[in-house]
């Protein structure tokens, strides 16, 4: 062990210790709430699959009284004055700086995510707090419209008690993504965060009631999909779902929300290609490829699991990045060298390891990695893994794997290029390297992906939009696209003098 791995398990001991105490609550009303079933399930951590702690488990009587509370409280939240709102979400930022490490801590733990990379992202949940409360005084902006003889004007009202929906990689910055905006355009939120990294959402939840957010604003209901979930995407006070997670889930979503015409954002799964022309400064794009797959445990919706390379550079650009994915370091997640942490859940580390199986049956060579890691036995430990010689019919090549796994597929010119990135069902995000400013220009327009990433890793920017086409989803985050979502837009139009009004009857 690293002295670096036992100064975390030792700062992370007090910071476990109490958030496992007891059977881990929802949080409804602004207060810690046991549930009336008396339910549980237990939550594991990805290290060894030891129990952490058992959770309170949700049922539609939890979501029930968590969307009464939202109701409630939504009366009073809408009303805040936008500079009120802005205040408390500035507050809600701080207090994530001040338990930062906490926060990290206790998300590798839960996730298996490494500390390398979890560090950082208590302070990207505080900035989506900053950024949407300091947007919150003009949520409500909307344009002038003058005509002849009439004034349009647009004003935005937030929609209501909202549901949001998240899952288990990185949990506690996607769930800021969603709940920071809703709240600073005045909808109050019940969130049903995955069963499978539950701990931080409930730091979230102490974190709302702490910097005084009013009580109801924020709910937290623990629970599984099949009742939680679906009770929340059923309820009536709920006006909109907004989900992430797998595209499977956000069709049955959609069907289950149809009753109470529920408006859905859906940020779902993701095939992304990294498209590396000869042209290209090829070790920044080797540098890349590499991070957007290996880092997050490959569990990232935006990773580049389909590695495109032009056939006249192909041998030498893959020699290299086999020897680079051998030396990714899979460990403990909280010791600071590791690249690598365990996978979230048995479950999953099933499925990406039946993922080695399928490559070679499909004919795929596998260049790298391709088992469990030796690193331990106890937990969910799968080594860097690199196919190549697939091609694009290749299930290894269609299914989002959501491991440290990187499929390579040879490309001849920018023509078929463009088609082997487009020939999947997801179309979320599309990384190219090359030199030449046409090509880059062509194939970002060609690529069939709501975001694009020009000899750049995925560098998130606050204002931009971030959401997927096809089977990646429907909206988007981000600025006035958050928004938008989150809020009715209401056109309001005033004669401006004595217009003509047919008279009927006269
Ligand atoms: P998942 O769809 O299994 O679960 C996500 C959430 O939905 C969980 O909270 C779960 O309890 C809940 N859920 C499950 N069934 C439900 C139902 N019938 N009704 C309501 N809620 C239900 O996804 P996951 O395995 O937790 O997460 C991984 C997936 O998320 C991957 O596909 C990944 O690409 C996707 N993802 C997408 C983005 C993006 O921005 N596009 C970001 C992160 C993750």
């Amino acid at each position: 062990m690293t002295d670096m791995l036992n100064e975390h398990l030792a700062k992370l001991t007090p910071y476990r210790e109490r958030i496992c105490a007891g059977i881990l609550p929802h949080h409804i009303g602004g207060a810690p709430d046991p549930g009336a079933s008396g339910k549980t399930f237990e939550n594991l951590t990805p290290v060894d699959n030891s129990k952490l702690c058992d959770v309170a488990r949700g049922t539609a009587a939890e979501i029930g009284k968590a969307a009464e509370a939202a109701e409630a409280a939504f009366t009073g939240w809408r009303k805040a004055s936008g500079k009120a709102r802005k205040q408390i979400l500035h507050r809600i930022a701080d207090l994530i700086v001040a338990r930062r490490e906490e926060i990290a801590l206790l998300e590798c733990l839960d996730t298996g995510q490494t500390i390398r990379f979890m560090k950082a992202a208590a302070e990207r949940s505080a900035a989506n707090f900053r950024y949407f409360a300091d947007r919150a005084p003009e949520a409500a902006d909307g344009l002038a419209l003058p005509a002849d003889e009439h004034l349009n004007y647009t004003t935005r009202q937030p929609i209501g008690p909202v549901g949001v929906i998240t899952p288990w990689n990185t949990p506690f910055m996607l769930s800021t993504w969603k709940i920071a905006p809703a709240l600073a355009a005045g909808c109050t939120v019940v969130h049903k965060p995955a069963e499978w990294s539950p701990l931080t959402a409930t730091i979230l939840a102490e974190i709302s009631q702490e910097a005084g957010l009013p009580a109801g604003a924020h709910n937290l209901v623990h629970g599984l999909g099949e009742d939680a979930g679906v009770a929340l995407t059923e309820h009536e006070s709920i006006k909109a779902i907004a989900f992430v997670g797998e595209s499977a889930t956000g069709s049955k979503i959609m069907a289950q929300g149809a009753s109470t015409l529920k408006r859905v954002h859906f940020e779902l799964g993701g095939k992304n290609p990294v498209i590396v022309f000869e042209d290209a400064d090829l070790n920044r794009a080797l540098d890349a490829a590499v991070f957007m797959i290996y880092s997050l445990n490959g569990e990232r919706c935006t990773s580049s699991s389909r590695l495109l390379v032009q056939r006249s550079i192909h041998d030498a650009f893959v020699e290299r990045l086999a020897a680079r994915v051998r030396n990714i370091r899979v460990g403990h997640p909280l010791d600071p060298e590791t690249e690598v942490g365990p996978l979230i859940h048995p479950v999953h580390f099933d499925k990406v390891l039946g993922y080695m199986d399928v490559a070679k049956a499909d004919g795929a060579t596998v260049a790298a990695g391709g088992a469990r890691s030796a690193f331990s036995d106890a937990g969910n430990f799968v080594s860097a893994t690199l196919f190549t010689g697939a091609r694009t019919d290749m299930r290894i090549a269609q299914e989002e794997i959501f491991g440290p796994v990187l499929t390579v597929i040879p490309f001849e010119d920018e023509e078929e290029a463009v088609r082997i990135g487009n020939d999947v069902r997801y179309g979320l995000a599309g990384y190219l390297w090359t030199g030449d400013v046409g090509r880059a220009h062509r194939v970002a327009n060609a690529l069939d992906a709501g975001m694009i990433w020009v000899n750049s890793q995925n560098i998130r920017h606050l204002p931009s939009p971030f959401g997927g086409t096809k089977a990646s989803g429907i909206g988007r985050d981000g600025g006035d696209y958050s928004f938008d979502f989150y809020m009715e837009t209401k056109n309001i139009c005033v004669a401006l003098g004595d217009h003509r009004i047919p008279r009927l009857g006269a």
